[in-house]
């Protein structure tokens, strides 16, 4: 889950991090009257979750309270990279001297968190890896011992900070280590982090994505979570507890645990792509799931124009295929759906789910009895369909 700018940078300020006085706008006399409050100088920034914001055209610098009103107006409403900009930051400027990358991330394959930093901060970090990645300083973290003060030491050492700033350096190193810590952040980015012409650091951009995973434990940061531009597919299936990704394809599937959902779409995938048919989304109902749960799923699989046959591939081991067959039967009665429905059952309680689909009789459904066969026959219903 993505964090904002201000929600952000509110975090790091826990932290002990300094950052730009400011407030957030949604309407343009609101940012004008906090430009009138700050007084001097601000910055209006669009909060959409985006990067290259400054490029965009969604920063912009105010020398009074009616620029700051002027250029919100502007911002608010525009359309950065397909996303409407709904509220403004607007900061206190900063007079910049130095911009400095810093950003702590998970290296996957390390199987540790990484910090890197760069003198070439400003812009994205992708782009100064291609062009300078000898100016990138990178420090693997041990997650138990955590961020040593040898390394912090090295890290200002090797980019090359000056001394004069290293105090406070090493005070937002450890503060930005425990904030991706404690927040269980996957990305916790300042870019800019500058030096101002008073010498002192300050953190001027903000990004933090929190992990999916751990929300259950981060209350505070989750109720943070702007939905406004996630997919209303996807809302609703997170809000149901089911993971749900949208592809291209004309199969919907509907699958219990995250490898049979891989395996399921590669199967339709192997059979269909020669007909120029595939899988219609990724979709986990996980363990145990209730028949509401199938319901929903079922509702939010063919809310897809794009999908023309179902496919059910159900192994009963916690989730039990009688459980699964009446939320089959639920979902049915609630969306009616015109599509086949192909339905393979396997594993706890397989005959009586078979038993509870036979003895329904409704129309279009489909049984199989293997993965092959199973998609073999979503890939003829979708053809048959055409
Ligand atoms: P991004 O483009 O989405 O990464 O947004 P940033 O907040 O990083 O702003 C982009 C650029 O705008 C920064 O790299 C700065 O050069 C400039 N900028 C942002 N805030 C200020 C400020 O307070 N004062 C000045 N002078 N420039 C700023
Ligand atoms: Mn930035």
């Amino acid at each position: 889950m993505k964090l904002h700018e201000y929600q952000s940078k509110a975090l790091f300020q826990e932290y002990g991090i300094p950052i730009p006085q400011g407030r957030v706008a949604e309407t343009s006399r609101e940012a004008g009257a906090i430009a009138a409050e700050l007084g001097g100088t601000v910055v209006v920034k669009a909060q959409v979750h985006v990067g290259g914001r400054g490029k965009a055209g969604g920063v912009k610098v105010a020398r009074d309270a009616a620029a700051a009103e002027r250029h919100a107006q502007a911002i608010l409403g525009m359309n950065i990279k397909g996303l409407t900009v709904e509220k403004v930051l607007i900061d206190e400027a900063a007079d910049i001297q130095q911009e400095i990358y810093l950003a702590i991330t998970n290296d996957r394959s390390a199987g540790q968190p990484l910090l890197m930093t760069s003198m070439q901060g400003g812009m994205d970090i992708e782009e100064l890896n291609r062009t300078r990645p000898d100016a990138i300083i990178r420090e693997h973290i041990d997650p138990i011992l955590g961020l040593q003060p040898y390394q912090m030491t090295y890290i200002a050492s090797a980019m090359r900070l000056p001394r004069a700033h290293w105090r406070s350096f090493l005070k937002i190193l450890s503060g930005l280590y425990a904030c991706y810590n404690k927040s269980d952040a996957e990305l916790a980015e300042i870019n800019p982090l500058v030096i101002t012409g008073a010498g002192a650091l300050l953190a001027v951009d903000g990004k933090v994505i929190i992990d999916d995973n751990a929300l259950y434990r981060q209350p505070a940061l989750t109720a943070q979570r702007d939905s406004s531009d996630e997919p209303e597919s996807e809302r609703l299936a997170r809000e149901a507890g089911i993971t749900y990704i949208k592809l291209e394809g004309q199969i919907g599937c509907m699958v219990n645990g995250a490898g049979l959902a891989m395996t399921t779409m590669d199967m339709t995938k192997l059979y269909g792509e020669a007909h120029g048919i595939g899988p219609a989304n990724f979709l986990d109902i996980g363990g145990g799931a209730t028949p509401e749960q199938v319901a929903t799923a079922l509702s939010i699989i063919l809310s897809d124009a794009n999908v023309k046959a179902v496919l059910f591939n159900i192994f009963g081991g916690i989730t039990r295929c009688d459980e699964v067959a009446r939320g089959i039967l639920t979902a049915y009665n609630a969306v009616q759906p015109e599509v086949p429905m192909v339905i393979r059952l396997q594993g706890t309680n397989a005959a009586e789910g078979k038993k509870i689909i036979s003895e329904a009789q409704l129309p279009h459904l489909i049984s199989a009895e293997t993965l092959t066969e199973a998609a073999q026959r979503a890939v003829a219903a979708v053809q048959e369909s055409a």
